[in-house]
């Protein structure tokens, strides 16, 4: 017999699970959350906030350099402090957590802590406690893959690169997505010798070839190894803290860092889904209607652990909608899946929306491309040798803007202007008659006239 029911309990406190129990309490559910780790999820804890942190120190590096070409005299030599760096994200996202318990208990969402698992469709113990409730959402995310290669175990993931006890010295990064080159430039920037192995022609894939090649291009630049067509055989402990990476062309890395970055998978095990009939799809999520509903049909999923954006305001808001419609009489609520923007915190970074040069000729359309590199006016007094790139495409019959992406300083900034007007089926003319911000980079895309080829 189950020692509490609500109306609607949540496994997970992360980022679609936080949004989806506070707005149901606000539309006066009884609500109740349970989460093994804590508040927050990814996002707060082991993803875009402490990554965009580590990010922001890295920046420094080329920061300092810079500033010299602009009269400052800065040091040759200078100190970094990474138990610092950790120290202060510590302290950050502590803060953070303290600010998701408030919101969730201002909103009246009673928190249980430890890790829920069914025990019939209608019941879960979490903490060694009972509780049932008439609907249930699973929004308990994923975790980093660890690779299935002899001495995979010995590689370390982003999770860890958060807490890691040493400042790294040599790193070397599998994987050619989000997080392997967000953390060639954390990695880099703080002063660490980095090489990145991937396994295909270039990394990057789904972003538009253009922009993936010129930011390979500025990583080489910078001093970090890319090998592409290469990719991680084994790994062998050399010592305490030293490992040996073998590639698969026949390379011995010695590195105090290996790093696999090649994906993630949700956290479905521990759940005993079995027990409350719940599927799971052919690629290990749980396996949902576009209602969100899962095969138990007062059993929902969302965010990381169902879908296949991995992106944090698509969990927070599939989260809301769900509440709305569930709790909020608002049956006509849906989420936006069209143009949904994404940045990536390399550097220089990158901003995109809409579809690339590659998808657009996939989907069949006629198109124009428009691109434009250049030297950022920055750099021609710092002397750094970096180039931004700028591309749109657009569609031939009704001129509208399929895709717009940028790899150059403040690009997730721009684009996210951008997405809006891609969103609202803006068409070329529109951003030609614009008038430009001058002078900035991001007025490129109200002036390009250019046609690519
Ligand atoms: P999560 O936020 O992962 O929350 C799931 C929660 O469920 C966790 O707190 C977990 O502890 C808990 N849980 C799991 N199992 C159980 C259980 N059985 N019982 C109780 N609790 C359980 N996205 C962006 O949009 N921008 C970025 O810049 C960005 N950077 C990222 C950087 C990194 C390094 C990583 C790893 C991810 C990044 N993401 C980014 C992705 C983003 O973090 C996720 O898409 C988002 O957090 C998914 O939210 P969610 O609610 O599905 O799951
Ligand atoms: P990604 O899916 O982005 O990239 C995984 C990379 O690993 C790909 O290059 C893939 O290669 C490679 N790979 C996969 N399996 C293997 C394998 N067995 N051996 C060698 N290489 C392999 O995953 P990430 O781990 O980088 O990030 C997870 C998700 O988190 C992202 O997809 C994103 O949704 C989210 N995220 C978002 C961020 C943001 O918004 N800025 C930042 C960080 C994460 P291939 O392409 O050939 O399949």
């Amino acid at each position: 017999m189950a020692e509490k029911h609500y109306d609607y309990f949540v496994i997970g406190a992360g980022s679609g699970g936080v949004r989806s129990a506070r707005i149901a309490a606000g539309h006066g559910a009884k609500v109740g959350v349970a989460e093994k780790s804590a508040l927050g999820g990814t996002c707060v804890n082991l993803g875009c906030i402490p990554k965009k942190l580590f990010a922001y120190a890295a920046d420094y590096a080329g920061a300092f350099a810079d500033a010299r070409g602009f009269g400052w005299a800065t040091p040759e030599q200078i100190a970094f402090d990474w138990p610092t760096l950790i120290r202060n994200k510590n302290n950050e996202i502590s803060r953070l957590n303290g600010i998701y318990k408030t919101l969730l208990e201002n909103s009246g969402v009673e928190i249980l802590g430890g890790e829920a698992r069914f025990i019939d469709d209608h019941t879960l113990e979490v903490g060694g406690q009972q509780v049932s409730a008439d609907t249930i959402l699973i929004a308990v995310g994923g975790r980093p893959r660890i690779p299935d290669i002899e001495g995979g175990e010995l590689m370390a993931t982003s999770d860890d690169v958060f807490f890691w006890p040493r400042m790294p010295k040599k790193a070397v990064i599998q994987g050619g997505g989000y997080i392997a080159v967000e953390f060639a430039h954390i990695l880099h920037g703080i002063g660490a010798h980095v090489t990145l192995l991937y396994r295909g022609a270039l990394f990057m894939r789904g972003f538009d070839r253009d922009i993936a090649k010129s930011l390979a291009d500025e990583m080489s630049k910078q001093g970090i190894d890319l090998r592409f067509n290469c990719d991680v055989a084994r790994v062998e402990r050399k010592g305490e803290d030293d490992f040996i990476v073998h590639t698969t062309t026949r390379e011995a890395l010695e590195c105090d860092l290996p790093l696999a970055a090649i994906g993630r998978d949700p956290n479905v095990e521990p759940l005993a889904l079995e027990k409350a009939s719940v599927d799971l799809c052919a690629t290990g999520r749980i396996a949902i209607n576009e209602d969100y509903q899962t095969s138990a049909p007062h059993i929902y999923a969302l965010g990381d652990v169902a879908n296949h954006h991995n992106l944090t305001p698509v969990a927070v808001q599939e989260g809301h909608v769900l509440a709305d419609r569930l709790f909020g009489n608002q049956p006509e609520r849906s989420v936006n899946y069209d143009n949904i923007a994404t940045a990536v915190f390399s550097a220089p970074p990158i901003g995109t929306v809409g579809l690339s040069e590659e998808e657009a000729l996939d989907h069949g359309h006629k198109i124009d491309i428009y691109v434009s590199s250049f030297k950022p006016m920055k750099h021609h007094l710092t002397g750094r040798d970096e180039r931004s790139l700028m591309k749109l495409i657009v569609d031939q019959d009704s001129d509208k803007v399929l895709g717009c992406h940028m790899m150059g300083a403040d690009a997730p900034e721009i684009i996210q202007g951008f997405a809006v007007a891609v969103n609202c089926g803006a068409t070329k003319a529109v951003l030609d008659r614009t008038m430009a911000i001058h002078p900035s980079a991001a007025e490129e895309f109200v002036l390009m006239r250019t046609k690519k080829g």
